[in-house]
C-alpha cells in the first residue's frame, strides 16, 4: 500500500464519526436519494445515486466498524478499498456532487448525504484523488489568498472602478466600522457592480461599513476540496481581519458556499466563536427593509423568476427574504416549479464549476434548470449567488437560451428611492 493511499484511508477512518456510522447503518436502500439528485435525473445513470457515491467509505465502515465486516475481514473475505477504486470514484465524489443537499432532504431516514460526501472528500484529497482543477484553485487560495488568483491590487482596482461608477467613496480598512463586506472571486471579477449596488444601498441606510485589503475573498476552496487545514486557514484570514478592524458584522456575499463556510463551518474550524456576527447580505437587506432604512420606488414589469442558491436557501434557511425583497421591486414574479427548499442546483456548486473535468456532465445536469426556467415563462432570472449566476449564464449560452440574469442586490439597488440613492 502506498503512503498516500494509507493517508487517505486514515482520513476516511478519522471521518468515521458517530453520525457517519449511524447514517450507513440506517440506510434502507430505498433509492429515493437518486431521484433527488440532478446528476441522476438528467443522465439516468445509477452510478450517480448519492448513496452509491459513498461506496468506498461504506465499504471501509462495514469492514472495520461492524462485527460481520470484521469477521469477514479475518476470514479474508470482503473487498478492501484500493487506489484503483478511489480513482474510479473521484468523478463521482467531485464532478457529480455540488453538495447541494437535495438528497439530504429527500432521505426518509434523515441521512445527511451531503455531510457524508464532504467527509469522503477528505479521504479522497488526502489520498491524492482530488481533481486537478480544484487542486489548482486551492493552491491559489493558499499562495495568493484567492482561488482565481486575485491579488489585493486587482481587488482595489475593482473597488476604485465602482467608486467611479457610483460616485460613492468605498471605505477601505476602516477600523471601528460596523460592517465588513467581503466578496467571492466570481463577484470581484465578473460582477463588481454588486459592490457598487451595496454602496448605494448603504448610503441610503446610513450604514457604517468597510472593505479590507487583507481579507476581501470569501470563497473557501478548502471546504470544496475537502481539506480542513486549508479551510481553517482561509476562514482565519477573514476572522483575523474582522477582529483587527473591530467590526460587529461580516457581510457574507451573494455566494452560497462562502456563506456555509463562514457562517456554519468557520467557528468549528477555528475552534472558538467569532467576536462578530456573520450576516448574509439578503438577511441584512431584509432587516434594513423592516427597519424602514431600505426604501424603493417603482417596480419592473418584466416577468422574473428566482433561482434559490442551495447553500443560502436549502442549507442556509434564507427562503422568505429574497421573495420579500423581490416583492419590493417586481410586479410579475413567477416561482419556478420546485422552489425554495426543493430547488434544483445550478449544477456548478461545491467546486464543480472550478473543475473543468466536469464541464460536459455539468451541461447535462443543467437540463433540469432549463426546464424550470422555461416552465416559469420568465424572461429574466434573479439569483443571489455569483457562482450560480455564472454557471447558469454558461448553461443558457450552451443551450442558446436568451433568458437574462441579474443579482438580487443589484436589482434592489436599481429601484432605490431616487432622491436618496443619487
Ligand atoms: S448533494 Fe446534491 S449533487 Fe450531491 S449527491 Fe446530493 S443531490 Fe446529488
Ligand atoms: S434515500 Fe436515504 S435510506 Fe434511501 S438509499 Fe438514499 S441514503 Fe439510503
Amino acid at each position: 500500500m502506498t503512503a498516500t493511499l494509507e493517508r487517505g484511508l486514515n482520513a476516511f477512518r478519522e471521518a468515521m464519526d458517530a453520525p457517519i456510522a449511524s447514517f450507513f447503518s440506517s440506510c434502507v436502500r430505498c433509492g429515493l436519494c437518486a431521484d433527488a439528485c440532478l446528476f441522476y435525473t438528467e443522465t439516468g445513470d445509477p452510478k450517480y445515486t448519492p448513496i452509491h457515491k459513498l461506496e468506498p467509505l461504506r465499504r471501509l465502515w462495514k469492514r472495520e466498524y461492524t462485527l460481520l465486516g470484521k469477521l469477514a475481514s479475518l476470514l479474508g473475505l470482503g473487498k478492501t478499498v484500493g487506489d484503483a477504486e478511489l480513482e474510479e470514484w473521484s468523478p463521482l465524489v467531485y464532478d457529480s456532487c455540488t453538495l447541494c443537499g437535495r438528497c439530504t432532504v429527500a432521505c426518509p431516514v434523515g441521512n445527511d448525504l451531503t455531510y457524508m460526501i464532504r467527509k469522503m472528500r477528505e479521504g479522497m484529497a488526502a489520498s491524492g484523488h482530488a481533481p486537478p482543477g480544484l487542486i489548482d484553485a486551492t493552491r491559489k487560495s493558499i499562495e495568493l489568498g484567492s482561488p482565481m488568483g486575485i491579488k489585493p491590487k486587482t481587488f482595489l482596482a475593482q473597488v476604485r472602478g465602482q467608486e467611479e461608477e457610483t460616485g460613492i467613496e468605498i471605505p477601505l480598512d476602516k477600523a471601528g466600522a460596523d460592517y465588513l463586506v467581503i466578496m467571492s472571486s466570481m463577484e470581484i471579477m465578473g460582477y463588481p457592480e454588486y459592490l457598487g449596488s451595496l454602496a448605494r444601498i448603504f448610503r441610503q441606510a446610513g450604514i457604517s461599513w468597510t472593505v479590507s485589503s487583507e481579507a476581501f475573498e470569501a470563497t473557501n476552496s478548502g471546504i470544496q476540496i475537502g481539506v480542513s487545514d486549508i479551510a481553517r486557514q482561509i476562514v482565519s484570514r477573514v476572522v483575523d481581519a474582522a477582529e483587527k478592524l473591530g467590526v460587529k458584522y461580516v457581510v457574507s456575499p451573494e455566494c452560497g458556499h462562502a456563506f456555509t463556510a463562514l457562517r456554519w463551518d468557520g467557528p468549528n474550524l477555528i475552534g472558538r466563536p467569532y467576536r462578530f456576527e456573520v450576516v448574509h447580505v439578503l438577511e441584512l437587506l431584509d432587516q434594513l427593509r423592516r427597519d424602514g432604512r431600505l426604501r424603493t420606488e417603482g417596480k419592473t414589469g418584466e416577468a422574473l423568476t428566482l433561482h434559490d442558491p442551495c447553500q443560502i436557501v436549502r442549507r442556509g434557511g434564507i427562503v422568505a427574504e429574497p421573495r420579500t425583497l423581490l416583492g419590493m421591486v417586481a410586479s410579475d414574479f413567477r416561482e419556478m416549479e420546485d422552489p425554495g427548499m426543493y430547488n434544483w442546483c445550478c449544477g456548478g456548486g461545491g467546486g464543480v464549476s472550478a473543475n473543468p473535468r466536469a464541464d460536459e456532465l455539468r451541461f447535462k445536469a443543467f437540463k433540469i434548470k432549463k426546464r424550470q426556467i422555461e416552465g416559469s415563462g420568465a424572461s429574466t432570472m434573479v439569483t443571489a449567488c455569483a457562482n450560480c449566476r455564472n454557471v447558469i449564464e454558461e448553461g443558457l449560452e450552451h443551450y442558446k437560451m436568451d433568458t437574462k440574469m441579474i443579482g438580487l442586490t443589484e436589482l434592489v439597488a436599481e429601484y432605490l428611492k431616487q432622491d436618496e440613492a443619487a
